[in-house]
This record gives C-alpha cells, sequence and structure tokens, in this order.
C-alpha cells in the first residue's frame, strides 16, 4: 500500500509540521499516532517521515530520507477567470496534470460580477490545488496567484514562450509551436505560458495586444472548446511533447 503523503505548512532540514486544520484532520480523524510512517512534501521535496508528536494544533515529523519526485511541467498557465464551478475543476485538473502555477486572469469577456468575487475565491482556489497536489502525489503545490487583468499581466517580461489559444487560430497548432520551441531551444527546458480565454472568448482587442507583446497563437483543432476543456487539453499536449 502506498504511504499516505501530506504537505508541510513548516520545516526546517530535519523535521517538517502540519499546523491548523491539517493537524486537526490528523489528530482528531485519522488519529495520527508518533512513530507512524507517512510521506511529506518539504521545500518542495518529497520525504519518506516518522510522526514524532501529535496534537490537534500541530503534528511534526522526522524527516528520514529523500524520496526521488517528478518535478512540476515548466507550465504558467494564464487561465481567464469563467464559471466558478468549471473554473474550479480546470485548476484542480491542471494541477493534476502538474503546471508550475495558474494566473486567474480578467479578460474584456469576464463576467463582471465574476471578476469583481475572483479576489474572495483565491484562497479556495488554493485550498483545492492544495488537494489536487496531495492526491497525485505532486512534489510541490502548483502556486495560484493573485487575480490580475490581461493588460497589467502581459505588461510583465517573461523570457517564457508565450503562447496564447485562440480558437480563430487555424494555421498553427500547439503541438507545432511546442515543437519548433523544443527544437529551438538550447540545453535548458524552455519555460512556457499558455493563456486560455474565457467562456465568450477573446475579444479582437485582446488578440491584438498578445501580439503586440509576442505572444504566438495557436489552435487546438477545429473544434470549439469550453474554456476548462481547452485548458486541460493543452497542458496535456504540452506534458506529452516534453
Ligand atoms: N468564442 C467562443 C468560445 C471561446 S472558448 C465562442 O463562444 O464561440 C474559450 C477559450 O478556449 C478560447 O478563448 C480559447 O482560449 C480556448 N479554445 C477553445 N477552443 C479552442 C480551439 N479549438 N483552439 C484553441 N483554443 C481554443
Amino acid at each position: 500500500m502506498t504511504r499516505r503523503r501530506w504537505i508541510a505548512d513548516a520545516s526546517t532540514d530535519t523535521t517538517a509540521s502540519l499546523i491548523g486544520a491539517q493537524a486537526t484532520h490528523l489528530a482528531r480523524v485519522l488519529r495520527a499516532q508518533p512513530g507512524t510512517h507517512a510521506d511529506i512534501v518539504a521545500n518542495g521535496r518529497v520525504y519518506h517521515a516518522s510522526i514524532a508528536s501529535v496534537s490537534v494544533e500541530e503534528v511534526t515529523f522526522t524527516l528520514i530520507e529523500e524520496i526521488a519526485a517528478e518535478s512540476a511541467l515548466p507550465i504558467t498557465l494564464l487561465l481567464s477567470i469563467f464559471k466558478f464551478d468549471r473554473m474550479e475543476w480546470a485548476i484542480e485538473k491542471a494541477t493534476e496534470l502538474g503546471v508550475a502555477s495558474i494566473v486567474p486572469i480578467v479578460a474584456r469577456r469576464t463576467e463582471k460580477h465574476l471578476a469583481e468575487a475572483a479576489g474572495k475565491r483565491v484562497e479556495r482556489w488554493r485550498r483545492l490545488a492544495h488537494e489536487a497536489a496531495k492526491q497525485s502525489r505532486r512534489a510541490d503545490l502548483a502556486a495560484i496567484e493573485e487575480p490580475v487583468k490581461l493588460a497589467a499581466r502581459l505588461e510583465r517580461s517573461s523570457a517564457a514562450q508565450q503562447i496564447l489559444l485562440a480558437e480563430d487560430e487555424r494555421q498553427t497548432t500547439l503541438r507545432q509551436r511546442i515543437e519548433t520551441a523544443l527544437a529551438s531551444a538550447e540545453a535548458d527546458m524552455p519555460e512556457f505560458e499558455l493563456a486560455i480565454g474565457p467562456e465568450g472568448g477573446w475579444t479582437s482587442d485582446e488578440i491584438a495586444l498578445f501580439a503586440k507583446h509576442n505572444w504566438q497563437s495557436a489552435s487546438l483543432g477545429p473544434r470549439i472548446l469550453r474554456a476548462e476543456t481547452a485548458a486541460i487539453t493543452a497542458v496535456a499536449i504540452a506534458s506529452a511533447l516534453f
């Protein structure tokens, strides 16, 4: 049987601990006992560990040895904000697939009330990503950044290969874009940023803004996908090519 895996709230070189809700869950529901073995993620690494002490506020672990673990995909997903139930699904699945980070984007066609409510949702999105990271046995958390307007985010300089997914793009597929980027990369694995539009799609102004910032557009095929389908399809295609 595989051991349970936890993601530490705090750690040192030789110990790690779960604090607050995670500790309470371990103490009350799982009735954790000192001496029990578990895997724990701390400082982006996975360790085989043994429980040293248990209270409802804090459970501490002694780190025994590091376990080899996969690193995250070098993908930042710019995910336009869309209906929260579907967006949560996309965040969970993208985390399982291994993206390094997700940036919720306020796009022109993001519904106004969703854009306004997004700031208060971030904590929930982080919890979902935390659960998905645990479940998929990731060695690190997918970072969920604060929501930001598209124009502001595009101002940020980046060394990544920047690709926007656009249903109007008919020439170049995401696969071709990534293969070209990988072929021309030197020894280092390039980083990628992938942008997914909201339910109503990108506006022509936004497409022009992406082009101005040297983003390249890519297609996921001839069918129009829902935003959440487009998001996980894009990540799955990218990860298959790495
Ligand atoms: N404007 C569309 C819906 C947009 S789909 C309409 O209502 O007709 C939401 C987002 O998913 C798009 O902005 C795009 O980023 C992505 N997407 C969906 N289908 C795609 C495809 N075939 N190729 C590339 N991106 C796609």
